[in-house]
């Protein structure tokens, strides 16, 4: 075990800060003491009333843990497993995490000790350490943990094996497999812990929706219109919505079933989708109230991309800009409002001209307004469905249209419509 995992064990049971406990510990390590003496030290240090914490444990159900407890032993069922590498200070370490249950309920845990446990085995867990994650207790399982596997299996009231719709994700989960097909895949540049790295970031699609996709480590099978079955991913939390991750653990198979994919966006009033605290693909119908400035004929930095002020971009400072075309409308259905960004494509749709006749149109009115004041003529007052993933954070909430059709003169809509009234 790395520094950081003893560290974290001892802060665990000790209910301690790590740092300070790893400073302790690094301190003492460099005056070669022996890793268990120091570690035995430290415990006498923060007072583990246990003195040796093997013997401290009670054995609890997962439903009487609580977040006061330091240690326990459990006997359980493992619903999940799910590896990762994770780097603390320059170390890189490989830790175990996923879900375990008894009939009493489930708890998270994260093990720093390869145990060579699977999902459905029945373990009886000896001295796991409890930590306090988001209010709620997970187990720690380090190097004083022991693990028996039990030959008989627990029954819990619980799914085993981490296989999952889209809809059923949430950040956090990890050890998952799910079915779906890619939409699309990109390959992108991040400045990751190595350096420059590659990765592929994408959406995915099954029965109940739509999420977006990131792959760690590219995989030829993670590509624009494949089926694939995906084992192993986690579920993390980006822009207020769950994100399928793909790490170096992960399984990745080609499948050759198709996967009947919603075409439909689930529809939310803008109150509910705003509460929600954030929606991949979601269906919104409102009235345009008004245009928002920075609409209609902007310009980006060349460097970021971002939409400059006065010629000025907020990281890059004076620039020459790229004009380019985008909306942002308001859209409020008398539940709330959000601002509805248009891409260029959408603009020149509902503007009625592409970039060059917006420029042209500027020129000519030696005005660059005119461009989103003609917008603003077509859209203010009017109703429309919208469908798209909406953000919401300390600045509003946002949703980035990948459709944007008049409700008047939408086909889906008639149909609707004309359907309810037959049926009626
Ligand atoms: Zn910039």
């Amino acid at each position: 075990m790395e520094l950081e995992a003893h560290a974290e064990e001892l802060a665990s049971d000790l209910g301690v800060d790590k740092e300070e406990v790893r400073d302790d510990l690094d301190n003492l390590l460099s005056y070669s003491v022996p890793v268990e003496e120091a570690k035995q030290s430290l415990r006498r240090k923060y007072g583990d009333g246990s003195d040796s914490s093997a013997s401290g444990a009670t054995t609890k159900t997962i439903e009487e843990i609580g977040t006061g407890d330091s240690n326990v032993s459990v006997t359980v069922r493992v619903l999940t497993v799910g590896k990762r590498s994770i780097q603390y200070n320059g170390e890189e370490s490989v830790i175990l995490e996923g879900e375990v249950a008894d009939e009493t309920g489930k708890i998270s845990y994260t093990s720093w000790e390869e145990f060579g446990f699977e999902a459905g085995d029945t373990l009886t867990i000896g001295n796991a350490g409890v930590r306090e994650w988001d209010n709620k207790p997970e187990l720690n399982l380090g190097e004083s943990t022991t693990v028996e596997r039990d030959d008989s299996t627990l029954e819990v009231p619980f799914d085993v094996g981490g296989e999952a719709t889209l809809a059923e994700l949430t950040p956090g989960d990890r050890g998952i497999t799910v079915e779906a097909e890619i939409l699309d895949s990109e390959s992108k540049t991040i400045d990751g812990r190595d350096g420059e790295t590659a990765i592929l970031s994408g959406e995915l699609a099954d029965e109940t929706g739509k999420l977006p996709l990131t792959d760690w480590e590219p995989r030829d099978e993670v590509a624009a219109g494949e089926t694939i079955r995906i084992e192993d991913a986690f579920v993390r939390e980006f822009r207020g919505v769950p994100s399928v991750n793909i790490s170096e653990f992960s399984t990745v198979t080609s499948l050759s079933r198709d996967i009947a994919i919603s075409e439909t966006a689930p529809r939310h009033s803008i109150r509910d989708a705003i509460e929600s605290g954030g929606l991949y693909d979601v269906e919104l119908v409102g009235n345009v109230v008004d245009i928002r400035d920075g609409s209609g004929l902007i310009e980006r930095c060349p460097q970021c991309g971002r939409v400059t002020q006065n010629g000025e971009c907020r990281s890059h400072g004076a620039v020459e800009g790229e004009d380019d075309l985008r909306t942002k409308a308001i859209l409020d259905d008398g539940t709330g409002t959000v601002t509805v960004i248009l891409d260029d494509d959408l603009t020149s749709e509902v503007y009625g001209g592409g970039l060059e006749a917006a420029k042209d149109h500027a020129r000519d009115a030696m005005d660059r307004e005119v461009v989103a004041d003609q917008i603003a003529d077509g859209v203010v007052g009017r109703e429309y469905r919208v469908r798209g993933s909406l953000t919401v954070d300390d600045f509003g909430a946002n949703l980035e249209a990948a459709e944007f059709v008049e409700h008047a003169a939408d086909p889906a809509e008639r149909a609707r419509r004309l359907l309810s009234e037959v049926q009626s």
